[in-house]
């Protein structure tokens, strides 16, 4: 490679997107034949054309890179706006950390799932106060489990409900909501009894294991429960697959618990 030969790096986005009329196409080629740097470059940007796109799309004007020898380096792009000094926001040092910033993102976001949840339990009495104080409103006001299950779904939530008719116990369905506790999504759904108590139900994509300690185990049949208490509720957790389930309300735990065994399906 010769030292103080200009390279072509400024045209590669455009010969990647054949946009040179076909001299400068041709003069690409010859050049990219014995030059190790810019061939290295543009194996670099089809790398990432093709690791990238799905993650994000990038304006056209964006993908063009400026050319790293002397004769062409400018300090006003030419094709921006009226002539001015805008600096390119995805220039080629950008675009591969973006790539690592998005790929260290993705890992937190699923590791996060795994990392312990210190005031779950305070975090679900905290909404249950909130909903009996009206609060924290519900999104939908349905008494079918069915149609509430339905609701969800629809409104994108990216794992099963399975939403329990408790009317056994005489608890009626009222409604629920897509909710956030702490950092990630939830479901939320209330049941009210005959005396207006309330029991609330959360779901979301978490391991129980991940819960703090301070809670006992209660063996049931099919089911392992976990159970705290906080803020004067009785809180009862389970596993379901990926997600963690947990019922809370004021009422006698016996009766939590049985209503817990039904909700999750295991009696
Ligand atoms: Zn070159």
């Amino acid at each position: 490679m010769l030292p103080h030969r200009c390279h072509l790096k400024h045209q590669i986005p455009e010969f990647l997107e054949n946009r040179l009329d076909p001299a400068r196409h041709r003069a690409m080629e010859i050049h990219l034949e014995d030059c190790e740097s810019c061939h290295r470059e543009v194996e670099t940007w089809r790398w990432i054309q093709q690791n990238c796109a799905r993650h994000f799309e990038t304006p056209p004007e964006s993908r063009v890179i400026s050319a790293d020898c002397p004769a062409t380096k400018r300090k006003k792009w030419p094709d921006s706006p009226s002539g001015t000094n805008t600096p390119r926001l995805l220039s080629q040092q950008w675009v591969p950390l973006l790539c690592g910033l998005l790929l260290v993102v993705t890992v937190a976001a699923t590791l996060r799932h795994f990392l312990p949840v210190p005031n779950l339990p305070s975090e679900v009495a905290e909404d249950y106060r909130k909903i009996r104080e009206g609060k924290l409103s519900l999104e939908r006001y349905e008494q079918d489990a069915k149609e509430l299950d339905r609701f969800f779904s629809m409104r994108g939530v990216p794992f099963n409900t399975k939403v329990a008719d408790l009317r056994d116990l005489h608890y009626r369905l009222v409604g629920g909501r897509v909710h956030q506790l702490i950092n990630r999504r939830s479901v939320l759904y209330v049941y009210q009894g005959r005396s207006a108590e309330l029991l609330l139900c959360e779901m979301f994509v978490a391991d129980t294991a991940a819960l703090p300690s301070g809670g006992f185990w209660h063996e049931g049949q099919k089911k392992k429960f976990l159970i705290y208490r906080a803020k004067r509720l009785n809180l009862v957790f389970w596993q379901d697959g990926n997600m963690t389930c947990v019922l809370a309300s004021d009422i006698d735990p016996e009766q939590l618990l049985q209503a817990a065994r039904l909700e999750a399906n295991a009696i």
